[in-house]
């Protein structure tokens, strides 16, 4: 679709030479999603009020002269697993429909003040668990460019609504592909940073090892900017490095040529889309011809990260996930009589099934007897991954590879099959949260089937720089 403005730059020029005001912005976003969101169910919530007060008070400070700050003019929705003082978060669950937050995000308080307005909340997978964001309580959200179709997940919310021109950028978080999985799947730059990089405080969590905040948007600098503000120490988060935080909008060198691997495994992946395998290849041989150096590389642990991410994940969300009591916060269930029942009709009530399966099957690899067996094995595992991903990574800039291995299924094309089927489809992009390094999924592809695909690239720990960078300089084309 043609959206208005596909970047901070285009609103903030519109803005400074007086052709646009903040409000003329935001009323933009809340028109656009009047004519879809009950089709698309994206906003679970929209801030209307808010923003456009806030839009009116930050064009009044701009006539007098002052900047709001340096994200005036960003109008960006939440992901539903993020905190917002005053305001409701239900990471899509009945469990949670009615909390409200009592703070705000850390990351989430850094954007707001540097002018940055907050839209609403969007529509994810219950908990953040899922890859086609139709395991929500409030219904399934569509794909805009087929609504016949998912739009990924756990992120879709936040995919659809940078899609379907409804927000100028979005947040989502990402423990294994749920940022850049329906980036690829609605045809959306997803970027997710290096472990630590960006605090959780704020964060519902899921598996808190894997779990990162990233930024769908139509732009690379858009994405480098929010996260550029984002990131960096916080009291409230003991796992964020103490670093200090690059310019990374400033450090955008689309000129650069990279060495990259592509693993010959990936790209014999037996579910691997045909087309998409092709269009891979003939992107491979374009960088070649434009001067970067692309090599194959063998990762013989690729069948295992799938299998190893489930296993660990679910173990830290049967555990994050025991706060859900009836008694704390959240849904509690009436009919219980005693506090054992209190807690089980609660659980069972107030989780869906998606949920419930991925808290049993945590318990279970945690029990004990055969926590040996799951848990500490898939630790393991993900060690192995880790050092073979970093070995790799060590003599090429990127390893590269399609962000998924097909284009977005139908509604219920999934869900009604054994849950691994689902599962697999994450085989591309769990491998950089296994070794918490950056990823990000640069839309650039369009199948013949008319759904777009994107291609996925992992760097190095802290070399969100030169992702930007290459993403930059293959969306030029
Ligand atoms: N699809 C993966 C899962 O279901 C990823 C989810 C995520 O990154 N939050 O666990």
């Amino acid at each position: 679709m043609q959206k208005k403005y596909t970047s901070l730059e285009q609103v903030q020029s519109a803005i400074s030479s007086g052709k646009l005001s903040l409000v003329e912005l935001v009323n933009h976003y809340l028109e656009n999603i009047k004519k879809r969101n009950d089709e698309l169910n994206v906003f679970l919530e929209v801030f209307e009020d808010e923003a456009l007060e806030t839009a009116a008070a930050y064009d009044k400070s701009i006539a007098e002269g002052r900047k709001p700050g340096r994200l005036f003019g960003m109008i960006f929705g939440i992901k539903d697993v993020i905190c917002l003082k005053g305001h409701k978060v239900s990471a899509s669950s009945k469990m949670l429909e009615n909390f409200e937050s009592i703070f705000t995000a850390t990351a989430v308080e850094r954007l707001i003040a540097e002018g940055a307005i907050v839209l609403g909340r969007l529509n994810c997978d219950e908990f953040a668990m899922g890859s086609t964001s139709e395991h929500s309580f409030f219904g399934p959200t569509r794909n805009a460019a087929d609504p016949t179709k998912v739009p990924g997940g756990s992120s879709g919310g936040s995919a659809v609504a940078v899609q379907a021109d409804m927000c100028l950028a979005a947040l989502g978080s990402d423990t294994g592909g749920s940022v850049r999985q329906p980036a690829s799947f609605c045809g959306v730059f997803g970027f997710k940073p290096t472990y630590g990089t960006i605090s959780r405080h704020g964060l519902i969590a899921y598996a808190s090892s894997f779990d990162q905040i990233g930024v769908l948007s139509n732009s690379v600098e858009d994405a480098a900017l929010m996260v550029e503000v984002m990131a960096g120490k916080d009291d409230f988060d003991s796992t964020l490095s103490q670093r200090p935080v690059p310019a990374f909008s400033q450090e955008i060198h689309p000129e650069k040529k990279f060495k990259i691997a592509y693993i010959k495994e990936a790209m014999e992946t037996p579910g691997l889309d045909p087309e998409i395998r092709t269009s891979i290849e003939e992107l491979i041989e374009k960088l070649k011809g434009d001067g970067h150096e692309v090599v194959e590389v063998n990762f013989p642990y690729l069948d295992y990260v799938v299998p190893a991410y489930y296993v660990m994940t679910c173990a830290e969300a049967s555990s994050n996930l025991s706060r859900y009591d009836g008694i704390h916060f959240g849904y509690r269930n009436d009919a219980a009589k005693n506090l054992k029942e209190t807690y089980q009709l609660t659980r069972t009530h107030g989780f869906g099934k998606e949920v419930r399966r991925r808290i049993m099957l945590g318990n279970f690899v945690l029990s004990s007897g055969f926590s040996d067996a799951y848990f500490s094995k898939a630790q393991k595992v993900r060690r192995l991954v880790s050092d073979a991903t970093q070995e790799i990574l060590k003599d090429h800039d990127f390893i590269l590879s399609p962000t998924t291995p097909t284009t977005a299924f139908g509604i219920g094309e999934l869900t009604n099959q054994d849950p691994t089927t689902m599962y697999l489809a994450d085989i591309y992009t769990v491998q950089p949260n296994l070794a918490g390094i950056p990823s990000v999924s640069v839309p650039l592809f369009q199948h013949s089937n008319s759904m777009p695909f994107g291609l996925q690239l992992m760097a190095n720990k802290f070399e969100e720089s030169k992702l930007f960078s290459f993403s930059k300089y293959l969306m030029k084309g």
